[in-house]
């Protein structure tokens, strides 16, 4: 099986390498990042959507927003005008579930099977392999390419019909945004109040109150570091997507709404391109503190 590869950025460059090193034969491609380093590993290199397409049995995407995953796959110049009929596309961005549905729709015209399959973990699981990957889809297609999300991913989960690996993402985003707030919230109280933060972090995190979130972002806010990591605009992005779908199901989401004022202030300040753990900044500046080792 020939996998095709497009969007080489933070997720998706580590993401080939371990198909790479998983032994598959791979032809990439990204519109504006390069990726000889990929190429020196033995993947070959396309030049565009169409041509990975053309190329590929299963092509992969890993692109920033819908926007970006409607032009390299419908657009001009796109998957769809070289895929073959009976291959498969995997979508594994973050993007609206309507657009997975709008793309799986597309594709189907054209004999080719579609799965929305999102990821949860970040880089550092990105690099191990290990990421939570959330998929729609039918179970047919399902079962022919989870030996491949199998060599990025750790936990792969067949959610449902098509758009909802996004639906369950949307939640993902929803839980990990709120959880941010909160640690930032209770930490700059705690600073605030005299007491150590790093003390605070081994109290709390055996108990109820710890996370894979808290234990993932508080070290990185004890360090001043908010190199991304997930960068502060892809959480907007997902939260204006969670936004956009609830209020379009009739859901309100009052916290969601909160965070993301917490995040357009952080984005104004000038800290778009921030790891999402600067969060904790937006409270450090109303509370003039800092959380720091
Ligand atoms: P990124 O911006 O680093 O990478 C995206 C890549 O897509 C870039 O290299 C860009 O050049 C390329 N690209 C954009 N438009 C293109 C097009 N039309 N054709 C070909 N290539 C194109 O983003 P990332 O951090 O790798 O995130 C990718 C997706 O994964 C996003 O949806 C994000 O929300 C999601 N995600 C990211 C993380 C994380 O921690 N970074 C974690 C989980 C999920």
């Amino acid at each position: 099986m020939i996998v095709g590869f497009i969007g080489l950025g933070i997720m998706g460059r580590p993401m080939a390498k371990n198909l790479i090193g998983a032994g598959y034969k791979l032809v990439v491609y990204d519109k504006f990042a390069k990726f000889d380093d990929l190429v020196a590993l033995g993947a070959e290199d396309a030049s565009s959507n169409r041509d990975v397409a053309l190329r590929s049995d299963l092509v992969i995407t890993m692109l920033p927003n819908s926007p970006h995953v409607k032009e390299a796959i419908l657009g001009t110049g796109g998957v769809i005008e070289g895929i073959k009929s009976g291959a498969i596309v995997v979508d594994m961005s973050s993007i609206a579930p309507e657009v997975s549905q709008e793309v799986a729709i597309a594709l189907k015209a054209k004999g080719v099977s579609f799965l929305d399959a999102p990821v949860s973990g970040g880089e550092p699981k990105a690099i191990d392999g290990t990421l939570a990957i959330m998929a729609g889809g039918d179970k047919k297609t399902f079962d022919t390419v989870k030996p491949v999300l199998e060599k990025m991913g750790s936990s792969v989960t067949l959610v449902g019909d098509t758009g909802s690996g996004n639906v369950a993402k949307l939640a993902n985003q929803i839980i990990v945004a709120l959880n941010i707030a909160a640690v930032s919230e209770a930490f700059v109280l705690a600073v605030k109040a005299g007491v150590d933060p790093v003390k605070v972090f081994d109290a709390i995190k055996g108990g109820l109150a710890g996370s894979t979130v808290m234990n993932a972002k508080v070290p990185m806010i004890l360090d001043g570091n908010f190199k991304p990591g997930f960068r502060i605009e892809l959480h907007i992005k997902d939260l204006q997507n969670a936004l956009d779908t609830a209020h379009s199901l009739g859901v309100p989401v009052p916290l969601t709404a909160s965070v993301m004022e917490i995040l357009q202030a952080l984005k104004s300040g000038g800290m778009a391109a921030n790891d999402h753990s600067a969060i904790v900044r937006y409270y450090e500046k109303l509370t003039k503190t800092e959380v720091r080792k």
